[in-house]
């Protein structure tokens, strides 16, 4: 007797179709198809489905659930700061002690004089934050002509105006034509270029390429990602960090450093920046603040521009109403007081041994497997058709989609990056994993 009773997938994934427009997803496919899975609950790096199936999350869902599933002092912090504040504005003079804590934080870990903090709900919204007050700051100061903003090819900055106009995947760039005015993109990770050598024949479109065609005074700020995330998990050469920082002090440009995935431990260290010992000027975080338990972002700049915006009586006309929220901060203070007493920044680092050898033993066994890489907890791994000779697959194969989608079947879950022709597989488990659980996750690889 066969059952006409439909299960708790069938009746959801209708409802899913029927109802919910799914963001950064192959719509048509989704609509016909439904989603590949419904994810119910999780536990340390596990998740599980509605249909009682368990997944690893080798990605930390998007590189935003640094301490994992299942944190149940985060639960209470939450719960407790809703009981006492549900919320609070932060406009008009308004203030509360859970947020000026935490920017108290969040100023003790950050590098030298990167002490004050204007808050956000996510990433996208701290890039445009970050981008509004970079040209307030240059017209405070009389120079009111400094209003681009140079980002890099391939960068990810996020999906509101400004944020999408920033990212250079050109995905994003082409989806309704969202480009502002007064931004560009550089060519990435340049090292020689940056610092000034001409002669180099990728120097046309490089970042100091473009601030003298288009004029030093009219360049606000530069934004980059201390490794590039969702363009491929693409990590600046040697002296690059150094080379932005130079050539902005040079033009006196404000660099921008793009946090929201290399923050709070990814890379193993605190911040992304923290590897190359380069301190920015204004730094933008989201996902790790809270491991994605509540949404919170932040912009964390230098006194020097606060400073600035305090020697004008104006309002300062740019604020959201879940700037600070109470709950988001008193789950970020927690995570963070998490972060560091279990010290999961050196395990981030610890793990990298382990993830880059078991990559290593990937490249080994499979011939079109290379250019393996990690920092901390953020790695990838790349497919050719042939490495040797640097033969690329025809992209019709869609080679990183067909690992990841027979991963996914082995109950693995990994993200791809498939721009320009690359074959990009991404691996950024939560800080709080384990040997066992990384060599898990190769063998399934
Ligand atoms: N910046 C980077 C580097 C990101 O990876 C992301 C999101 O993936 C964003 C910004 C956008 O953040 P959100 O999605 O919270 O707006």
């Amino acid at each position: 007797k066969v059952s006409i009773k439909k299960t708790k997938m069938e009746s959801l994934s209708e409802l899913d179709r029927k109802h919910y427009l799914h963001p950064t997803t192959p719509a048509k496919m989704h609509f016909e198809q439904g989603p590949s899975i419904i994810v119910s609950e999780g536990k340390g790096i596990n998740i599980k489905d509605v249909k009682g199936d368990e997944y690893i999350d080798a990605m930390s869902m998007l590189w935003n659930v640094n301490l994992g599933h299942g944190q149940k002092e985060l639960a209470d912090a939450a719960q407790e700061q809703m009981m006492k504040l549900a919320y609070s504005s932060s406009f008009f003079g308004n203030s509360h002690e859970t947020a000026i804590q935490l920017a108290e934080k969040l100023a003790s870990l950050t590098p030298d004089d990167l002490n004050v903090v204007f808050y956000t709900s996510g990433g996208s919204e701290s890039n445009d934050t970050a981008f509004k007050l970079s040209r307030y700051y240059w017209q405070i100061k009389g120079q009111p002509e400094r209003t681009k903003i140079i980002g890099l090819e391939r960068a990810y900055h996020g999906v509101t105006m400004g944020a999408t106009s920033a990212t250079g995947v050109r995905e994003f760039q082409n989806f309704v034509n969202a480009k502002a005015p007064d931004f560009f993109h550089a060519k990435a990770h340049q090292t020689n270029c940056e610092l000034g050598d001409k002669s180099d024949p990728n120097y046309e479109g490089c970042i100091r390429d473009i601030v003298e065609k288009e004029g030093p005074d009219t360049i606000a700020a530069v934004i980059l990602e201390p490794v590039q995330g969702a363009g491929g998990v693409l990590f600046p050469p040697e002296g690059y960090m150094q080379a932005v920082r130079k050539l902005c002090d040079e033009f006196g440009i404000l660099m921008i450093t793009d946090e929201v995935i290399t923050g709070f431990g990814r890379t193993g260290k605190m911040f992304g920046v923290n590897n190359w010992d380069v301190v920015p000027d204004m730094m933008t975080v989201a996902k790790g603040i809270t491991s994605g338990y509540s949404q919170l972002g932040a912009v964390i700049m230098k006194e020097k521009i606060r400073d600035e915006i305090v020697k004008t009586d104006d309002v300062l006309f740019h604020g959201f109403t879940y700037s600070g929220h109470p709950t988001a901060c008193a789950v970020a203070l927690k995570n963070l007081e998490i972060l560091e007493r279990d010290n999961l920044v050196v395990n981030a680092k610890n793990m990298e041994k382990v993830l880059k050898d078991g990559m290593a033993f990937l490249e080994e066994k499979h011939s079109i497997v290379t250019k393996t890489r990690a920092l901390g907890l953020l790695g990838a791994f790349e497919l050719y058709e042939d490495p040797a000779s640097g033969k690329p697959f025809d992209p019709s194969i869609a080679a990183a989609h067909k690992v990841v989608d027979e991963c996914f079947k082995r109950k693995l879950i990994l993200r791809t990056a498939e721009w320009d022709g690359d074959n990009i597989v991404a691996i950024a488990p939560a800080l709080i994993v384990n040997k066992q659980e990384i060599e898990n996750i190769i063998s399934i690889l």
